[in-house]
């Protein structure tokens, strides 16, 4: 750790935090930051050498895993011809196309550079389109980082536990309304109360920003009737799901026919890109044809959408979810066993390929029961596995993810490595 603890304290000196995001500080669970060297397949080395098995997949793009070759060819072809244009390319119809194909709701698409940018530009749609300014989003979810979407947000607003973020105008934070997840009954009454304000309800189809929260059968069947019966768009955000729970994302899993659809992650293949499309007669209100403006210098950047490309060709080509299904089970049923066994607390939410042991009875169903961890203990957890060599996310409210890179024996060391944890914790 030599290494890596010298060159955070220089971070530190000249980035806030020494990170870029703040999640990756660790501070929640007591740790620091490991400097990266280099990642390939399931494994990331830091800059001291050693190596860990990552189940953080950078967040959740790295589905294919580290450095892989299709996608690292594919750059490497684009990047021939040059880096950027600001003017339109093929390529970016092909990878529009390609989403579409897979989400079918999004019959028109718009590319961008993070998940962010994607959930601010759709809300601002969705404003635009309905003429209204209130917007619903759930306890926990987290939609990246814009003004109106911080509101009880989750990912690294969860664990800093900030409640209400300074720099955001009260009068903007009063336009979104907030209801607890898988709660239809209380998103009823929202309506009831502000039907005629509200023109959009954002939801993350399977929560992965308070920890993995499948939704409740009745729950986004819900949020789609209701959004109809008052007019107003339903955004699913498959920032994480989309590529993931399937080729098709959530919205092929629950067979959704969202108004609005975001997608980031997995789309860019590990590079910068995100994305979000819908209803033609909505995505029509958008600059230059509509008077919706949204704009960006680096989107469709070719880097970027050539990576895409690869990684959504390997996915749609191979029987990678067969594999990831089977790999997650083993690891997420692994180590609920093993909590129990050694006399843990802990129950566990999985969904395909993302999954999260929390550390409590449970059962987790929203943002209130998954604050009940012992986050705490979640924290000697992480630093007990990252000295064992496996890399988690360094937060309880964050999903972990398993990659096509990881084999059957990758999760049994995995969970040698939770074993020994789980035993040293109980001493
Ligand atoms: C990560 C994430 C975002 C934000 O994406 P960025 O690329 O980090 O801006 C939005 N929604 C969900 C569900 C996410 O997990």
């Amino acid at each position: 750790m030599e290494k890596s603890k010298k060159l955070f304290a220089e971070a530190q000196e000249i980035i806030p935090g020494g990170v870029n995001s703040p999640v990756r500080a660790a501070r929640s669970v007591g740790g620091e930051p490991v400097f990266v060297d280099h990642g390939r397949g399931a494994r990331l080395f830091d800059v001291d050498g050693k190596s860990y098995l990552d189940f953080v997949s950078s967040w959740g793009p790295l589905i294919c895993g580290h450095a892989a070759p299709w996608v690292l060819h594919a750059v490497e072809e684009a990047a021939k011809k040059g880096t950027s244009f600001g003017a339109p390319t093929e390529a970016e119809t092909t990878l529009a196309r390609l989403i579409r194909k897979h989400y079918p709701a999004m019959e028109m698409v718009r590319l961008v550079n993070s998940g962010t940018e994607a959930g601010m530009s759709a809300i601002r749609l969705a404003r635009g389109f309905t003429g209204r300014d209130k917007i619903v989003k759930f306890q926990g979810c987290y939609h990246g980082h814009a003004d109106s979407l911080l509101v009880s947000a989750g990912s690294g607003v969860a664990t800093l536990g900030i409640p209400g973020c300074p720099g955001i105008p009260a009068a903007l934070a009063e336009l979104t309304l907030t209801v607890p997840y898988n709660d239809a009954d209380a998103l009823e009454k929202t309506f009831k109360k502000h039907g005629d304000s509200i023109a959009a309800v954002i939801v993350e189809p399977v929560a992965g920003n308070m920890g993995v929260v499948p939704p409740q059968p009745e729950f986004l069947p819900a949020i789609d009737r209701l959004c109809k019966e008052y007019g107003a768009l339903f955004i699913c955000d498959e920032v994480i799901t989309g590529f993931r729970l399937s080729l098709g994302g959530a919205s092929a899993y629950y067979d959704l026919k969202p108004d609005l659809t975001m997608l980031g992650k997995i789309i860019g293949g590990g590079l910068p890109l995100a994305a979000f499309g819908g209803r033609r007669e909505v995505m029509e209100k958008l600059a230059p044809v509509g008077g919706v403006y949204q704009a960006g210098t680096l989107s469709g950047n070719p880097l970027a959408v050539a990576a895409g490309i690869a990684a959504v060709e390997y996915l749609a080509g191979s029987s990678v979810y067969a594999r990831l299904r089977q790999s997650s089970r083993q690891w997420a049923d692994g180590l609920l066993a093993l909590a129990r066994e050694h006399g843990v607390p802990a129950c566990g939410n999985r969904v395909e390929s993302m999954s999260t042991l929390f550390f409590t009875e449970g059962p987790v169903t929203d943002y209130d029961s998954a604050l009940k961890s012992d986050t705490a203990m979640y924290g000697a957890f992480w630093r007990g596995m990252l000295e064992r060599g496996v890399w988690l996310a360094p937060s309880q409210f964050e999903a972990s993810f398993v990659s096509a890179g990881m084999i059957p024996d990758d999760i049994e060391t995995a969970l040698d490595a939770a074993a020994a944890t789980f035993k040293a914790l109980k001493k």
